[in-house]
């Protein structure tokens, strides 16, 4: 029998911008997924309602459209709280959830207490041992439970698509509390259940979630479920090597949209950094998603650099097919097509650089002129070619000029371009002049404005 569509999610949390490291994690899930012909969820993690906002949570969902991974499925768990329900019942029912009383002051007392005698901080079970009428008395003082997953305590073992075998001591952790006093759900259970009931095969996130591992394959378990396959990939960091924060605004996509970063070269920095893949420009997310491959991502953390990014956007532009781009020139105003994108593209830091490049096409524009070309470009003037204009007129232009004028070189050049484009440097002469035509070409080697 053939292995079943991989389904894969992005589980954010609605409360800030994404920054580059969940980028990197949405974009390992959706590009595995479209790897492996599978289906890619956005799941939005909004259970906390006093810090989730529908604001993040469009922010989150125009931000992966801008990646170019939109989602194939939207789900949020603040509309499954009965799943959760059932399945805390379920847990219950088989007595590995269980209610505890202790205050927060009261477990804070117990962890010194054990400091204090070299033991490790875990929570002591007291709540287990409590009686049918111990229990009745606490809730009769007005005392409300928080539920506690009861540990296996034993070794958890996977086999993760990044860092190989990983084995996680539950015996070394506190029976986790999945259910707070006021009934609310702490992330694990509401994790674990999705990952269930939504068919999840790999859970790709980052690697400060190892530890949840082992404690969530214990519940999956414990529902009854098969644990998905694992990768938990190396963090990015701000290039001092500080972590990267949602809640200070690092680095998030939102501000290098603005900046005029490319998309597809901020997926491809946040995919390729911290691998043994070579960062360059690829030319689409499709070449992206064949190269990703999670053997190769390194242990260590890895810092992002916004150097390199202004650098790969520069590159990206340089090759991007004019199919990539044409919608984005529609709506800046922008025109001429094929020709003018594969004339400009290479001269482009972003792509708002392009609209200087129309200007100068489009005109009018001052042309400069040196008094001692003047002459030289009226005589230049009167040699434009008729229309109808090929790719060709530049050279042939030239060829005529040059015998002409006797001049040769710089002297020859530069006069034109600085009469053409009113700019020292810029796009290929041969590639701007068919796009400026005839007339007005006339017109700024005469001196004048057009
Ligand atoms: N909301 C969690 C996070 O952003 C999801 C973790 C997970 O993928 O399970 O860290």
């Amino acid at each position: 029998m053939s292995n079943p569509a991989p389904v894969l999610r992005f589980a954010p949390s609605p409360t800030g911008l994404l920054h580059v490291g969940n980028a990197r994690t949405a974009l390992y899930n959706a590009l595995f997924a479209r790897q492996q012909g599978g289906i890619f969820i956005l799941r939005y993690d909004d259970t906390d309602l006093a810090r989730s906002t529908a604001e993040f949570a469009d922010a989150i969902a125009e931000d992966l459209d801008w990646l170019g991974i939109p989602p194939d499925r939207v789900e949020h768990q603040s509309k499954r709280t009965d799943r959760y329900d059932a399945a805390m019942e379920k847990l219950k029912a088989i007595g590995r959830l269980y209610p505890a009383y202790e205050t927060e002051e009261e477990l804070e007392t117990k962890r010194l207490s054990r400091r204090r005698r070299n033991l490790p901080p875990l929570y002591d079970r007291a709540a287990l041992a409590l009686t049918d009428t111990e229990r009745a008395q606490l809730e009769a003082e007005g005392r409300r439970p928080h539920w506690r997953f009861k540990l296996d305590g034993r070794h958890v073992v996977w086999d993760d698509m990044v860092r190989g075998r990983c084995d996680v001591d539950t015996a070394t952790l506190s029976d986790p509390v999945l259910v707070r006093e006021d009934g609310s759900y702490l992330y694990t259970p509401t994790s674990v259940v999705d990952d269930i009931e939504m068919g999840v095969t790999h859970v790709v996130r980052g690697e400060d979630h190892v530890t949840n591992t082992g404690v969530q394959i214990e519940i999956i378990e414990a529902l009854g479920a098969v644990p998905p396959t694992f990768a938990h990939h190396n963090l990015l960091t701000l290039p001092s090597g500080e972590g990267l924060s949602k809640r200070l605004g690092h680095l998030s996509l939102r501000a290098l949209r603005e900046a005029g970063e490319e998309a597809l070269a901020v997926a491809s920095l946040a995919v390729l950094t911290g691998t043994s893949l070579a960062v360059e420009p690829v030319a689409d997310l499709d070449a992206l998603a064949a190269r990703l491959d999670f053997a190769k991502v390194s242990r260590a953390p890895a810092r992002f650099d916004p150097t390199e990014l202004s650098a790969l956007t520069a590159a990206t532009l340089h090759h991007l097919p004019y199919a990539a781009v044409a919608a984005r020139l529609a709506a800046s105003g922008i025109g001429g097509g094929e020709p003018f994108w594969l004339a400009v593209r290479g001269n482009l830091a972003t792509l708002a650089d392009a609209a200087k490049w129309w200007c100068v096409v489009e005109g009018p524009l001052a042309p400069v002129v040196a008094p001692e070309d003047a002459d030289f470009l009226n005589l230049a003037a009167g040699l434009l070619p008729e229309e109808p204009w090929d790719n060709e007129v530049y050279p042939r232009w030239i060829a005529a000029v040059k015998p002409a004028a006797g001049r040769s070189g710089r002297a020859l050049f530069h006069p034109l371009r600085l009469a053409l484009t009113g700019e020292e440097s810029g796009p290929e002469l041969k590639a701007l002049l068919p796009l400026i035509g005839r007339a007005k070409a006339g017109v700024r080697l005469r001196g004048r404005s057009a």
